[in-house]
């Protein structure tokens, strides 16, 4: 237990505790996390329930776990809208679970009483994002930092010295500020008199103005500029240092987590499809998300800024209807084609792509027609040509080049769709090419290295091997080339660098 735990006063913020926790084990993780979820409901009124009407699940958070140890900083990192933030927030009780279990310090998290959350809050703070919404403009930087200690009554005993309590946390705050990179003399100024990187400045001085053990930070400088970006993610390096935090880092960017993060878990979809220690994720990636994430990230050297990058097709499903099987199938570069066909996989992918259009996006034959009159408009000629449309769809999901029996179940969906029958062209594409990725959902497999997707399914793998024993088992796999399988180095670029941010 800290020392605010106890209720006795914070006498200065430069030290560091020996973090040896409360309940749990000092080798046992700070927070563990199983099946955590958190689903929201929509059409669930009164009269939808009269209705007898089945609420609609948005699954954000669909049965994360994830084990933080005392401290390491573990990064959760995927796109927008992957349930990142509302895991970080449900693991803190700021939302209430839907299901799942979260221990902290060996402590049932939501079996807390009021009174234990209280106790809980003072231990794990949390730094939000956008440092202009997060900071109240009407209340000053100090009275924001002091806010936490007032409402906890810190401290519990007027100090020793003679100061009042609130002469206390004035104080508290001005070195808390100070200490963050700011000065003691603007702890009377409002938020809108700082810049972006000051103002998270004083979103971390915040945090840390009770003391606490664990703190999620989520995507704490996504919303700063590049040049300020390196400060504040030294700031917290140095922070988590002094006072033996522990980090719960949400980004969305990999190229900010390499350089902070001890281990990495990527999310997608509510789900955690990948994690490991920091350098395994970056040059080992195995799940096919992960990689596409890793392509995407700036490199530093100048032979690689020119390389292609394979931008994921299509959007994140929505959480309201996720795909069958595997949630990553309806983008995946790699999903595994049934054993009936053997076609290059970009041609799957585009296969695959129409058929999910046609299925889960209400793709219609006419919005090709209207697509192909808007081109020949003005064209008192123009005629619906079959020929031209099917071309189109050739073009627009890379159906060029197939050959036999593949291609002629293609050519038989795109004509039942010129004759508008979209639903009859899918059933065509889907008994012919339904992808195992899609009847079964992979299982998030393995100990220090762990990926949920078929093509690891059967996989030994060890972190600590040999990058070629690593390229030998990966080459293994369902049939992938070596070469497909491994995508560029994943050097995340360096940190980003720049002038001090006041
Ligand atoms: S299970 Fe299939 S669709 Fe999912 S990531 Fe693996 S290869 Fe891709």
């Amino acid at each position: 237990m800290t020392d605010a735990d106890d209720g006795a006063p914070v006498e200065t913020v430069g030290r560091r505790e020996a973090r040896s926790g409360g309940g749990g084990a000092p080798d046992e993780p700070l927070v563990r996390v199983r099946g955590l979820r958190k689903y929201y409901y929509e059409d669930d009124s009164l009269l939808d329930r009269l209705l007898g009407r089945e609420p609609t699940s948005v699954k954000a958070v669909d049965g994360v776990d994830l084990d933080v140890r005392r401290g390491e900083t573990l990064g959760v990192v995927g796109e927008s809208g992957c349930g990142k933030s509302t895991a970080g927030e449900t693991l803190l009780r700021l939302r209430e679970a839907t299901d799942g279990t979260v221990e902290f310090d060996g402590e049932d998290v939501m079996a807390m009483s009021d009174e234990e959350l209280t106790r809980f809050r003072r231990r794990a703070g949390i730094v939000f994002q956008d440092p202009f919404s997060s900071l109240d403009p009407r209340m000053t930087v100090g009275d924001i930092v002091i806010e936490g200690l007032a409402i906890h009554d810190e401290p519990a005993d007027p100090p020793a010295d003679g100061r009042s309590k609130r002469e206390w946390r004035r104080d508290r705050a001005a070195e808390l500020l100070e200490r963050v990179g700011l000065s003691a003399d603007q702890i009377d100024r409002y938020p809108h008199e700082f810049s972006g990187g000051q103002r998270q400045r004083v979103g971390i001085a915040r945090a840390l103005a009770l003391d606490p053990e664990f703190v999620v930070l989520d995507e704490p400088v996504s919303a700063l500029d590049v040049s300020v970006q390196a400060q504040i993610l030294n700031l917290l390096g140095d922070l988590q240092e002094e006072f033996g935090l522990t980090y719960l880092f949400i980004a969305h960017d990999l190229s900010v987590v390499r350089h902070i993060c001890d281990r990495v878990a990527v999310m997608y979809l509510g789900e955690i499809v990948e994690s490991g220690p920091t350098d395994a994720i970056f040059e080992s990636p195995k799940h096919p998300y992960t990689e596409a994430l890793l392509e995407a990230v700036p490199r530093a050297s100048v032979e690689e800024q020119g390389r292609r990058v394979d931008a994921l097709s299509g959007d994140v499903p929505s959480p309201r209807d996720p795909p069958s099987g595997c949630h990553f199938r309806t983008r995946c570069p790699e999903v595994i084609q049934p054993p009936t066909i053997d076609i290059p996989q970009e041609q799957y992918r585009g296969v695959m792509d129409l058929r999910d259009r046609l299925e889960r996006e209400g793709f219609s034959a006419e919005s090709v027609w209207e697509t192909l009159a808007s081109e020949h408009a003005g064209d008192d000629e123009f005629e619906r040509d079959p020929v031209a449309f099917k071309e189109t769809l050739r073009e627009e999901f890379d159906l060029h080049g197939l050959t036999g029996a593949t291609m002629d179940t293609v050519e038989d969906a795109l004509e039942i769709l010129v004759n508008g029958r979209e639903g009859e062209a899918a059933d065509r594409l889907r008994d012919a090419f339904t992808s195992p990725c899609e009847e079964e959902e992979p299982i998030l497999t393995g100990e220090t290295h762990a990926v949920s997707c078929h093509l690891h399914a059967d996989e030994d793998y060890d972190v600590d091997l040999d990058p070629e024993d690593v390229g030998t088992a990966m080459g293994g796999m369902a049939g992938m080339p070596d070469g497909a399988r491994n995508s560029d180095e994943g050097d995340g670029s360096a940190a980003p660098t720049g002038p001090e941010d006041r």
